[in-house]
């Protein structure tokens, strides 16, 4: 980095060393460093190691994951991401050979239809074939063929995942599939899941198509005819994650920072300025303090409300009103032979029908190569959520005993694992309730009131690896140009632009 002429340097605080904080600190340095300037950057963590919620850990040749084990390829700013950083060669895709998963129906395992995408089915065969809905449910499901669509007051107008899944596609969709698989994803109740946050692919659906069932056959047909006609190049498909796991990229990013500029071990307890004006002031935990010009907080959204209650009550307020899920998850390493039935798939989701306390189950062996050594196999099982918060609070060996149960009924393993890891994600997975948006569009009115102040994280606008990188990177391109408008000196005339 080269240094500005007389210029003070600016300070920038980002608090959280999760994927949004380094992110968010990535961002800032390469900004900087492109415009030939200086920033003093320091990235504040509570915690011993970076990473936050992403943690691969490494046992007797497993590749254990105990967060997110990967990230969506539909949304580029991961994959971006990952260039930017010359993971290229690293990054892996799903095992062609066993793309399918599996949901639990009256207690044993179905595979999901072909081509059923999430709610609604691309292909009607696959779907009337399936024993996983009844005659019944399946007539109902093909009345979206039918149906009218709802008449919308505003572009904007929300719905719940439940009530959207219900009207177009009857109670059985929603039960069996539609819940399963994106309260998976969210671990949330789909009566107050919002679906303009999380999904609003299926509102547009319907209002330009009319019919789900039809819209995704029109959208399988365009998919299907521009891959036969894309230019050779590396396709990952749905998912992908990297060769050492998911802390590849963690590390990547820990290397590109300066490393006197992490502090880890230190929880930044308040954030205020003095009345008369000036930088922000970070309270530690230990009494001392640091000044910063800009800060980015890249927390959950309770955090960050914790940080600022005494700077701005209404904003904190805001910000809590968002709420969070703990869940856990329950690796568990075995000898190929100890699995009685072959696993040819990616995993199983539960739906809460079913009454189980796990929400979905991974074969990590089959869904990523090299997570487990030959002749091993890896299970990950998820427990917890919006639906089953009492199963979050149980101590490991009985979260342990409830997923060894769950795996013989379901897949009849009944020895032992070689090993187990549990770990806790504690409120980490924001809640997208209906009308997520317009609480967020509140809390960024309020937040402009700080213009050298930025919320990152996952509990505005995305929950995926990607969606918090590309908050984080907008997040880190205004912290500059805030701080560029409030002193003009620090950073170059406006020619530069931030984005790529
Ligand atoms: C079990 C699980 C599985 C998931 N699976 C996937 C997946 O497969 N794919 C996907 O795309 N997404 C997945 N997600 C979602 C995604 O991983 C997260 O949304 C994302 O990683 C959140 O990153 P973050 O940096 O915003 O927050 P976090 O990772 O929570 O990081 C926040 C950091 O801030 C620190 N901190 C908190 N308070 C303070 C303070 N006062 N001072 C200093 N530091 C503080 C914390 O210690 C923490 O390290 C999953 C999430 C979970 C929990």
């Amino acid at each position: 980095m080269g240094i500005a002429d007389n210029s003070p340097v600016p300070r920038i605080a980002v608090i959280g060393g999760g994927i949004s904080g380094l992110a968010a600190a990535h961002r800032i340095l390469d900004q900087a460093n492109r415009l030939n300037r200086s920033v003093d950057l320091t990235l504040i963590e509570a915690g011993n190691r970076l990473g936050g919620v992403i943690h691969t850990c490494e046992r007797d040749g497993f590749v254990l994951e105990a967060g997110p084990d990967s990230f969506i390829s539909e949304k580029p700013w991961g994959l971006a991401l990952c260039r930017r950083l010359g993971l290229e060669s690293s990054l892996i895709g799903t095992g062609d050979a066993h793309r399918r998963s599996f949901v639990v129906c009256q207690g044993q395992l179905q595979p999901v239809p072909d081509g059923f995408y999430l709610l609604a089915p691309t292909q009607l065969w696959p779907a009337i074939a399936t024993p996983i809905f009844s005659w019944p449910g399946k007539v109902r499901m093909t009345a979206d063929l039918f149906l009218p669509r709802k008449k919308r007051s505003g572009e904007t107008e929300d719905e719940s995942l439940a009530s959207f899944v219900r009207r177009r596609l009857g109670r059985e969709a929603l039960d069996r599939m539609a819940q399963p698989m994106i309260g998976g994803i969210y671990t949330s109740d789909p009566e107050e899941l919002s679906l303009r946050a999380t999904m609003p692919r299926f509102l547009d659906m319907e209002q330009e198509h009319r019919s789900l069932i039809l819209a995704m056959w029109r959208q399988r047909q365009k998919m299907l005819r521009s891959h036969n006609q894309q230019a050779a190049g590396p396709r990952y498909g749905l998912f992908v994650s990297l060769k050492e796991g998911m802390a590849q990229l963690v590390k990547a990013l820990h290397t590109r920072l300066p490393p006197d500029s992490i502090r880890l071990g230190t929880q930044v307890s308040a954030l205020w300025k003095k009345p008369s004006g000036g930088p922000w002031i970070l309270n530690f935990g230990n009494g001392s303090q640091l000044e910063a010009d800009g800060v980015c907080l890249a927390l959950a959204a309770f955090q960050s409300a914790g940080l600022l209650e005494a700077l701005d009550a209404p904003l904190a307020s805001k910000l809590r009103s968002i709420r969070y899920a703990s869940t856990a998850t329950v690796n568990l390493a075995y000898s190929l032979e100890d699995i009685p039935r072959s696993l040819e798939g990616f995993g199983f989701v539960v739906p809460a029908i079913e009454r189980r306390q796990i929400l979905a189950c991974t074969f990590s062996h089959m869904k990523f190569s090299g997570r487990a050594p030959h002749n091993r196999a890896l299970l990950r099982a998820f427990m917890g959520g919006a639906l089953q918060p009492e199963a979050f609070d149980y101590d490991d060996d009985e979260m342990i005993r409830i997923v060894r149960q769950n795996l013989q009924e379901l897949l009849g393993i009944v020895r032992p694992p070689l090993f187990s890891l549990v770990e806790r994600h504690a409120q980490a997975m924001a809640q997208y309730r209906v009308g997520h948006l317009d609480l967020v569009a509140e809390i960024e009115a309020l937040a402009k009131r700080h213009p050298a102040l930025q919320l990152a994280g996952n509990g505005f606008t995305g929950i995926g690896i990607p969606d918090c990188i590309r908050r984080s990177e907008e997040c880190a391109d205004r912290l500059l140009e805030a701080l560029d408008t409030a002193h003009p000196r620090l950073m170059p005339p406006r020619v530069a632009q931030w984005s790529d």
